[in-house]
């Protein structure tokens, strides 16, 4: 079956939806490719509440909210933090794209279900190729936005080195409850990143990540024993990338969301980003020039992404110097910097500046 569109979208996930939406909105024929519509991935389906109104997605879809942080540091000190008004939402990640999805639906953009396979330059664009119900679909196109994830197939195909990552080991453990969006650390079970307890909609989700290969299934053992907690869920193995900010386009071939890496550095925050960047993608293709995306990008974020980065290679290096980030955000000014920075998504240079200026006083960063 051959079909013609202007872009395709490759990746049914929050990266997708977002830019596949803002096209239909300007008129542009596109065609949205997912491997499978009921994915659920394995996600702790948090995200700032200001994301809700500034995409207008219903605030009907948060299943459960974290007004308060606990952050627990290797030796074992908690430290809570109040984070507002309002904190954290949580969403359930198969509703929450669904939903995305059915938008794209209702703007007329025909939603495939089908797995990328390939992709053929040709004279005037591309022409992808999908197995769709076990038959090859060729969609000639103009653009592509990849929003496939972190292991994105485009990458692949177009011989683009695939992301850097660390692994992660999640489950969702129904009939026990925590008030807390809970952030764990130390190098026993989370090397490199941090084990999390999150509320969920019928219980918790809980996880580990690691950048030791091989040990996540273990790691969380730990860390439940940590933690205190016996039950069991069905465990799921799932990557995050590691951002690099060395991947924009290739030609017309835009790449978004974790098939970009673009995954908040330290926080390992992924799903606002993906959207942003999904959006950035859509105008691009909009104002009719791809490489217009990286600027869009990189004058939003790359400053901030560059910072974090920074602060995760030296925080996360031992469990000595997570103590001291711990403990720097006993600090009432550090806390206000780093909420206003990670959960208002305030963008302004103001802020970031002042994040910038705290930690440089309380650090020698290279
Ligand atoms: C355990 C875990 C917990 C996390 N918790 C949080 C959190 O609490 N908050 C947060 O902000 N971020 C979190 N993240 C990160 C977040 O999940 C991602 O950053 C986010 O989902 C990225 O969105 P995306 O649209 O780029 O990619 P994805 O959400 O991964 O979507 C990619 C889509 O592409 C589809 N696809 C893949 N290959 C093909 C193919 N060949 N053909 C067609 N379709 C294809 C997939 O089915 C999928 O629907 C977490 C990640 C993990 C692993």
């Amino acid at each position: 079956m051959k079909q013609k569109t202007d872009v395709v979208v490759v990746g049914g996930g929050p990266a997708g939806s977002i830019s596949a939406k803002l096209l239909a909105e300007s008129g542009i024929d596109t065609i949205l490719l997912e491997r499978d519509t009921s994915f659920g991935k394995p996600c702790g389906g948090g995200i700032p509440y200001g994301a809700f109104k500034e995409f207008n997605i219903p605030e009907s879809l948060i299943e459960k909210e974290s007004k308060s942080v606990r952050i627990v540091s290797p030796s074992g000190k908690n430290l809570d933090i109040e984070l507002g008004k309002k904190g954290i939402a949580i969403v359930e990640r198969r509703k929450f794209d669904v939903f995305l999805r059915n938008e794209v639906v209702r703007r007329g953009v025909k939603v495939v279900e089908g797995n990328f396979i390939n992709l053929n330059t040709e004279k005037n664009g591309y022409c992808v190729k999908a197995n769709v119900r076990g038959e090859v679909t060729e969609i000639y196109c103009k653009y592509i936005i990849a929003t496939d994830g972190v292991n994105s197939r485009v990458r692949s195909i177009l011989n683009i080195k695939p992301n850097k990552y660390f692994i992660t080991v999640s489950e969702k453990i129904k009939g026990i409850e925590t008030d807390f969006c809970e952030f764990w650390f130390s190098s026993s079970h989370a090397k490199g990143s941090y084990s999390w307890v999150f509320p969920s909609k019928e219980g918790i989700s809980i996880g580990t990540g690691s950048i030791q290969p091989g040990t996540a299934i273990n790691l969380l053992k730990l860390f439940k024993s940590r933690r205190g907690i016996k039950e069991n869920g069905h465990k799921r193995i799932y990557k995050i990338p590691l951002w690099k900010g060395d991947l924009y386009n290739k030609d017309n071939v835009i790449f978004a969301g974790d098939s970009a890496g673009q995954v908040m550095p330290l926080t390992y925050e992924g799903i606002y980003y993906a959207m942003k960047s999904g959006e950035f993608a859509a105008r691009a293709i909009i104002e009719g020039k791809a490489s217009i995306y990286k600027k869009m990008w990189q004058s939003t974020f790359q400053k901030r992404f560059y910072f974090m980065d920074k602060l995760r290679r030296y925080f996360y290096k031992n469990d000595n110097t997570i103590e001291k980030l711990i403990a720097f955000h006993r600090n009432p000014e550090v806390q206000e910097a780093s909420i206003r920075l990670w959960l208002m998504k305030d963008s302004g240079k103001e802020s970031l500046n002042k994040y910038i200026k705290i930690f440089r006083k309380l650090i020698c960063l290279p």
